[in-house]
C-alpha cells in the first residue's frame, strides 16, 4: 500500500469501509485536497488508484452509497484485463467466467468464433466493489452517497465542486468520471440516434445455460443489437440496445421489446425458453452518444471514461477505455502535461478505432448485413476476429506524454 503522507484516518461515508490515507507530519497536509475524482465507476477508481499510488492525495467522491448493478454487458477484453490486474484486481477470484467465443445471431441464423483474445465477464457490482476497495487500500480518501451538483472554476484558480448537501470540495486537479451522468456546464452532445440500453439477468434453463457456456452471444434485430452472456454465480446477462423510435413501435414497453427481440431473433427465443428474470424490472439508461470524444477540456480538468469517449457497447471496451483513459490521464498529469493538451491528443489516438466501431455498427444495423454477416462469419470465422481486433483500443495506443510527441 502506498501512503504519500502519514496518520490521518479519514472515515468514508460507507461505515463499512475506512480509508487510509496518512501522514507523519500533519504540516504536510493540505487544506485543500490536490485531486478531486468526481464519479467511483472503473475509470474513476482506476484514476485514483493510480494517482495515490503516484503519492497524490486523492478524495474520490461517488453518489452512489454502494456499488449497485449498471447497464453495461460485462464482458472484459483482453486489455481491460490486462488494466484491472496491474491495479490489483484479480477477476477470477472474484468469480469472473472466461468468454472463449463469440457468437453471432441474427434472423434465423447463428453462427461462432473463437475470440483472439483472452476475456472474460463480471458483474459491474463485483468489479466496482473489488476497484473502490483497492483506492481504499491505496489510499485514497472515498466520499460514498454524494452527489456532485455543479464544477466551477474559482477566482484562486481551482476547481470548486458543490456536492448536494451543499458542501464544497476544491482542489486545482480534477478528474471528471460521472460515465453516462453528465455534469451541468460539462455537458456531452445530444445522441441523435436516442438509443434506450436495459440490462436484465436471467436464470437460463440448464440446457440452455451448457450451450451459452463460455460465449458472448450478439444478437442483431431491426433497430439495435443484444448481447447474452454468463456472468459469475450461474446467471445470465442480456444487455441490449435499441433506438428510440423503435421502442416506440412497442408502447415503450420492456415485455413488448422483450417480446419482439425474441419474435425477430428467433435464435434469443431459443436462448430464453423457460429462463426465470432475476430482477424485478430491468435497469435502463438513455442517452447514450456513440461516437463521441471529447475535443478539449480546461486547465486542471482531465476528462476520462465515458466522459472521455463513448464507443459503441458491441465491441465491449468500454471498459477498457475507460480504464485505458484513465492510466493515461495520470500519466499526463504526472508529466505536468495540460488537460487541454492530453484531451486533444487522447482524442487523435482514439479516432481511428472509434470510426471503425461507428462503422460496424451502422452495418448491424443494416438489415441486408443482417441477412448476411452469420453467414459471412461461418464461411470465414476471420470476419469476427478482424473485427474484434481493429475495434480495440491497443495497448500501444498511449497518450502518455512520453510515448506520443505532442
Ligand atoms: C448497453 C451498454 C452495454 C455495454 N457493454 C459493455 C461491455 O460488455 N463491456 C465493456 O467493456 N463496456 C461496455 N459498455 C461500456 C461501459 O459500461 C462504459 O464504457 C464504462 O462503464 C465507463 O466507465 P466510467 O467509469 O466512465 O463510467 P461508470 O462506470 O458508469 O461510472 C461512473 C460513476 O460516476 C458516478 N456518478 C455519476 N454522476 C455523479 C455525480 N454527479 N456525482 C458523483 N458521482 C457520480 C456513477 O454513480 C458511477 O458510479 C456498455 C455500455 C452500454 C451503454
Amino acid at each position: 500500500m502506498q501512503c504519500p503522507v502519514g496518520a490521518v484516518q479519514f472515515r468514508v461515508s460507507d461505515p463499512n469501509v475506512e480509508s487510509s490515507v496518512t501522514t507523519s507530519n500533519m504540516n504536510q497536509i493540505p487544506l485543500q485536497d490536490e485531486v478531486l475524482v468526481l464519479g467511483g465507476g472503473v475509470a474513476g477508481c482506476a484514476a485514483s488508484i493510480a494517482l495515490a499510488r503516484k503519492g497524490r492525495v486523492v478524495t474520490l467522491i461517488e453518489r452512489e452509497p454502494t456499488p449497485r448493478h449498471k447497464v453495461c454487458g460485462e464482458f472484459l477484453s483482453g486489455e481491460a484485463l490486462e488494466d484491472l490486474h496491474v491495479l490489483g484486481i484479480d477477476v477470477a477470484s472474484l468469480g469472473a467466467v472466461p468468454i472463449d467465443y463469440v457468437r453471432l445471431a441474427a434472423a434465423r441464423r447463428a453462427a461462432q468464433a473463437p475470440l483472439p483474445f483472452s476475456a472474460a465477464s463480471l458483474t459491474r457490482k463485483a468489479l466496482d466493489t473489488a476497484l473502490v476497495a483497492e483506492a481504499i487500500a491505496a489510499g485514497v480518501r472515498v466520499e460514498r452517497g454524494r452527489s456532485v451538483q455543479a464544477l466551477a472554476r474559482t477566482s484562486h484558480n481551482k476547481w470548486q465542486a458543490t456536492l448536494d448537501d451543499g458542501t464544497t470540495r476544491e482542489a486545482p486537479t480534477v478528474f471528471l468520471a460521472t460515465g453516462k451522468h453528465d455534469l451541468r456546464g460539462h455537458t456531452r452532445p445530444e445522441d441523435p440516434q436516442r438509443w434506450v440500453a436495459y440490462k436484465m439477468y436471467f436464470r437460463l434453463a440448464p440446457g440452455q445455460a451448457a450451450e451459452l457456456a463460455r460465449a458472448s452471444e450478439l444478437m442483431l434485430y431491426p433497430g439495435g443489437y443484444g448481447g447474452i452472456q454468463p456472468v459469475e454465480g450461474g446467471i445470465a446477462n442480456l444487455c441490449c440496445v435499441v433506438q428510440q423510435r423503435h421502442l416506440a413501435r412497442v408502447g415503450y414497453r420492456w415485455e413488448n421489446f422483450l417480446a419482439k427481440m425474441q419474435q425477430d431473433c428467433p435464435h434469443l427465443a431459443m436462448r430464453l425458453s423457460g429462463a426465470e428474470p432475476l430482477l424485478a424490472k430491468p435497469i435502463a439508461v438513455t442517452h447514450i452518444p456513440y461516437g463521441y470524444i471529447r475535443r478539449t477540456s480546461e486547465d486542471g480538468l482531465y476528462c476520462v471514461g465515458d466522459q472521455a469517449a463513448v464507443i459503441p457497447s458491441f465491441t465491449g471496451d468500454g471498459i477498457s477505455i475507460a480504464l485505458h483513459t484513465a492510466r493515461c490521464a495520470v500519466a499526463a498529469h504526472h508529466a505536468a502535461e495540460p488537460a487541454p493538451l492530453f484531451q486533444a491528443k487522447l482524442r487523435s489516438a482514439l479516432l481511428a478505432q472509434m470510426r471503425l466501431a461507428e462503422f460496424a455498427a451502422d452495418g448491424l444495423n443494416n438489415s441486408v448485413s443482417r441477412a448476411v454477416l452469420p453467414l459471412c462469419l461461418r464461411v470465414w470465422p476471420g470476419v469476427m476476429r478482424v473485427t474484434a481486433r481493429l475495434t480495440r483500443v491497443a495497448q500501444h495506443t498511449a497518450v502518455a506524454p512520453h510515448a506520443v510527441s505532442s
